[in-house]
């Protein structure tokens, strides 16, 4: 029997994941289907007891859905407690496992482009559900602080706790002129953009959190806006020679870990990031023409 995977959000039609995991399941010869489930906030019950069917291999979950989730799968594991927050489902016999690949999918990006930060100052831009994650991989990853600069400074406190007693944090407000945050940038070997500036059709896409100037040579700024692949942000940094690492990768490697759990097989994170590609470029063309 033909199985089915899921992406559970709202909206979902302009999501890369239909395009990357079908070719990486056609890729195998996986006998299943990848489809995009466009479901409103009180829909999600629904939704997670179709999911709990025999066809089902599992789910994606994106925005807004992925704290509910992590409420209501049968299965959260001990992540998805701590962060409140599940992106992978994974169908055991009817019982919905809940995890979070978004950490692995960091840790992987920056592992990727020889990023260490043992012992290193970083710096976080944003504290949404994206900055979680971040805190929760650099707390894993040894780092010596985090600066977190967010205009909500609650949401950021609550961020930082995050952190717990591993990785000692301080809070910022978001002013991309103040000093505070400037000599932060400064000292930091990788600094990190969770904030939509600089994405494609958000609130400022050709806006950088930070001025061109605050970057230097040395360091690691990791953007994890995707579309485009190169933004403001990683311009700026590129030309300051810093190394930039776009959020591609992040979208890659999350997805590549919910395929390996659904599947059971070493995902073609090739063919996952050409067929990523090319439908960013085939969206970037039919936006042209
Ligand atoms: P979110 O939960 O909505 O959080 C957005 C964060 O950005 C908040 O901290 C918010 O600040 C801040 N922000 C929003 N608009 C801003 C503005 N105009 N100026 C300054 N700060 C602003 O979103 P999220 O899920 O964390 O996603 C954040 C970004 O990461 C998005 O661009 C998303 O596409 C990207 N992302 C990428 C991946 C990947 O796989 N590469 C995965 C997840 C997310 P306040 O708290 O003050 O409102």
């Amino acid at each position: 029997m033909t199985k089915t995977i899921a992406l559970l959000g709202h909206p979902v039609a302009h999501s890369l994941s239909p395009r990357f995991q079908q070719a990486a399941l056609d890729a195998l010869g996986v006998d299943a289907r990848y489809e995009a489930w466009d479901v409103l906030p009180e829909d999600v019950p629904v939704a997670l007891e179709r999911l709990r069917g025999g066809e089902m291999l599992g789910a994606n979950v994106t925005i807004p859905h992925k704290e509910t989730v992590a409420r209501l799968a049968d299965r959260p594991d001990a992540l998805v407690e701590w962060m409140g927050a599940a992106n992978t489902l994974v169908n055991h016999g009817g019982q919905l496992a809940a995890t979070n690949t978004d950490i692995t999918g960091i840790q992987r990006s920056l592992a990727a482009e020889g990023v260490d930060v043992r012992g290193r100052r970083v710096v976080l831009l944003g504290a949404g559900g994206a900055a979680r994650a971040v805190v929760i991989a650099m707390r894993r990853a040894g780092a010596a602080h985090l600066a977190i600069a967010n205009r909500d400074q609650a949401r950021a406190q609550a961020v930082a706790a995050l952190g717990g007693d591993e990785l000692p944090t301080s809070v910022l407000p978001f002013d991309p002129t103040s000093q505070a945050l400037l000599d932060a940038v400064a000292e930091a070997s990788l600094v990190v953009n969770a904030t939509p500036l600089g994405m494609a059709h958000g609130p400022d896409e050709h806006a950088s959190p930070l001025p061109a100037s605050a970057f230097r040579a040395g360091q690691a700024a990791f953007d994890l806006v995707y579309i485009p692949e190169e933004t403001p942000f990683l311009r700026d940094a590129r030309a300051a020679g810093a190394h930039p690492i776009g959020g591609l990768a992040m979208l890659i490697h999350q997805g590549a870990e919910a395929f390996r759990l659904w599947t059971g097989l070493e995902p073609p994170v090739d063919v996952m990031f050409e067929a990523a590609r090319t439908a960013l470029a085939e969206r970037a063309q039919a936006e042209r023409s």
